[in-house]
């Protein structure tokens, strides 16, 4: 029986700049996936399926086996610790910073721990740690930068990139926890079941990251 490849594309603004990448290692889908409300699409390639789904979900198809690649923000695999994966590459694309950021001119918090509120709460309560700072963590799921306006948290662990967004609501940047970008991962059972497969995409996306590299210079 002649064995199948799926990659899990991250939706959303990763994928305007993953589709190209693709298009580089000879990979087409067959329709147009930005306009599609499909969430699984055929290619060029008979073998070689792709599905479009949730950032945060890529890790979870990739690590249970149901994708055999898949590409992810680091800031996602950070998150959900990417167990059972390799991270072959990074694809340099949808570039940004893991930042803490809080309110201009806050004064510290004093005789209490600082609370932050943040999304990647795994991220924040290793980076706190790892600081010295004892800090009470809070799950949010969007909107960050209305926690420290509202007296919910004294900073937020959130993505910028322009650094607008925090701007906008009188926040600030203040440490780099992590630079992020895009990365190709792929399962560690699929990288041994399916290596001849999936080596020449992991060959053919990284001369295409280089090709791009060297058009930006
Ligand atoms: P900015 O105002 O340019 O700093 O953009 C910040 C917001 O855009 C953040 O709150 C993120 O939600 C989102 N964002 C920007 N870049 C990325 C990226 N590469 N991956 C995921 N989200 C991003």
């Amino acid at each position: 029986m002649k064995q199948t490849l799926t990659l899990a594309l991250s939706k959303g603004r990763i994928l305007d700049d993953t589709l190209p990448l693709l298009a580089a290692a000879d990979i087409h889908p067959l329709e147009d996936i930005r306009r599609s409300r499909k969430l699984i699409f055929d290619t060029n390639h008979e073998h070689v399926k792709l599905i479009v789904i949730r950032a945060t979900d890529v890790p979870t198809y990739v690590e249970y086996g149901a994708a055999d690649l898949g590409i992810a923000g680091k800031d996602v695999l950070m998150e959900q610790g990417a167990q059972e994966m390799y991270e072959p590459l990074d694809l340099e694309i949808a570039k940004c910073k893991l930042m803490t950021a809080g309110v201009v001119g806050a004064a510290p918090a004093q005789g209490r721990r600082i609370r932050v509120a943040t999304k990647f709460v795994n991220v924040a309560k290793a980076y706190f740690a790892e600081q010295g700072i004892q800090a009470e963590v809070i799950k949010l799921y969007g909107a960050m930068e209305l926690a420290p306006l509202m007296g919910l948290a004294d900073k937020i662990v959130d993505i910028v990139d322009t650094g607008n967004t925090l701007k906008a609501n009188g926040l600030a940047p203040e440490e780099l926890i992590a630079h992020i970008s895009s990365r190709l991962v792929v399962g560690k059972a699929a990288m041994k079941m399916k290596h001849r497969l999936i080596e020449p995409v992991i060959e053919a996306m990284a001369a295409a990251v280089v090709a791009r590299r060297q058009e930006a210079n």
